[in-house]
């Protein structure tokens, strides 16, 4: 929003109720001498979607009617009610004051979970829309705001979705066949399975010899397809032991990947570092840990080699920049974890925009094409596995409702009125 849309949608009416010469007053009253406009929050409101799992998107609104959009993913369950008491400490605030807004909500919450899980990513659904609110009020995309771009587009790798790579099956060839004709440069297969027959115990999950033999099958049946320059990263979900995430490891070696991502749980960081420190593969971690202080100890004990913080849970998209910085200090590249919507999406490319050392960015709706390409007015944001970065002000996307509802979690209100909480 310009001065002139601020003055036609948020003041022009009071100016025609009250004559003219009330308009400069209510100019000044509405604007600071730089002519920013000064803006209070009047509403935060939420809806529910079920794509890549249970999804919450978030609309903050302010009293000249510029409205910011946020979202939130994985850790989303519960957001609402969390989100709702989130309302009292942002109504009547100035939305701009960003950093400020995100220190009360955290450290209000230090005896409620704030330390990470659902309320790291409620605030971050809420911290990135008032990113986008900030840059419309400004007339200036968000990485402007996060110190400017450093690359003109934001590349980004295929996850493999739902189609799982079964060594000479037609329908993982023909996804590999899908990924490389959308132009993507870089993709990513998970190697974990549950089901799989050579599995001895129902619970434990140390990898048998015959685990072991299928998993490396799928990672040489797809770098076997792949073009040799092409980048694969390989997913084990945090499921494993430390034996097994150092022998999985090792022998994936000659695959040359981009990385091997969670070999064992993110949690216990020294038994991250053990597999890291065995092999030559790249370990990569990250889309489970929380801010600048669950980062620190993986950067400082050098557990791995790429982090990867989702920026719809980390805490935000300034956050999102810091743990960045951070990582940069120890050389560290950032790949980020995605699994959104294009408005989401977007949010991490502004960011991924903005830092030095950015590596690449994930996309997980090959298997919602259809949701994908109309989520947004703007349509496909993605061109040829690159995100070229939007010159419109904000995120520089607007979710376009009527497919969205399409995705609407059912028996939830659609960005209905707030009930405090
Ligand atoms: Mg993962």
């Amino acid at each position: 929003m310009n001065r002139r849309t601020l003055l036609k949608g948020g003041l022009l009416p009071i100016a025609g109720l009250a004559g003219l010469p009330s308009l400069s007053a209510a100019v000044e009253q509405a604007t600071t001498p730089y002519n920013r406009p000064k803006l209070k929050i009047t509403d935060v409101r939420t809806a529910e979607v079920r794509v890549h799992g249970y999804q919450v998107h978030v609309r903050v609104y302010t009293d000249q009617g510029i409205v910011g959009q946020g979202e939130s993913t994985d850790a989303a369950t519960g957001n609402v009610p969390i989100i709702r008491s989130f309302a009292r400490m942002l109504m009547g605030q100035d939305p701009l004051n960003i950093e400020a807004a995100f220190e009360r909500i955290r450290t209000s919450g230090v005896f409620a979970g704030a330390q990470g899980g659902q309320y790291v990513t409620a605030l971050t659904a809420v911290e990135i829309a008032l990113w986008d609110l900030a840059g419309k009020a400004l007339g200036l995309p968000v990485y402007q705001l996060l110190g400017g771009k450093v690359r003109e587009r934001v590349r980004v790798y295929a996850d493999s979705g739902a189609r799982e790579m079964i060594p000479g099956n037609e329908g993982s060839k023909a996804r590999i066949k899908q990924i490389q004709d959308m132009g993507f440069t870089a993709a990513k297969i998970d190697i974990d399975d549950a089901a799989d027959p050579a599995r001895k115990d129902r619970v434990n999950w140390t990898a048998s010899n015959g685990e072991i033999n299928h998993m490396v099958a799928k990672v040489a049946f797809t770098r076997e397809l792949y073009p040799k320059d092409f980048d694969l990263a390989v997913d084990m979900h945090a499921r494993y032991d430390a034996t097994t995430g150092k022998r999985v490891a090792k022998e994936l070696e000659p695959f040359k990947l981009m990385w091997l991502e969670e070999p064992v749980p993110a949690e216990n960081i020294d038994a991250m570092r053990d597999v890291r420190a065995s092999t030559s593969t790249p370990i990569c971690c990250g889309e489970n840990v929380y801010m600048r202080w669950g980062f620190r100890e993986l950067l400082e004990k050098r557990a791995v080699d790429i982090i990867m913080p989702d920026f719809q849970k980390c805490g935000g998209l300034l956050e999102a920049r810091k743990i960045a910085d951070m990582a940069h200090t120890y050389y560290v590249p950032v790949a980020p974890h995605a699994v959104t919507s294009p408005i989401g999406m977007m949010a991490s490319a502004h960011v991924c925009a903005a830092i030095p050392n950015f590596l690449v960015q994930e996309w997980h709706w090959i298997d919602s094409p259809e949701l994908w390409r109309n989520w947004v007015k703007e349509g496909e944001i993605i061109q040829k596995g690159y995100i070229p970065l939007p010159e419109r002000s904000g995120l520089g996307v607007e979710m376009n409702d009527d497919t969205a509802r399409k995705a609407q979690v059912p028996g939830t209100p659609w960005f209905g009125p707030t009930r405090r909480g």
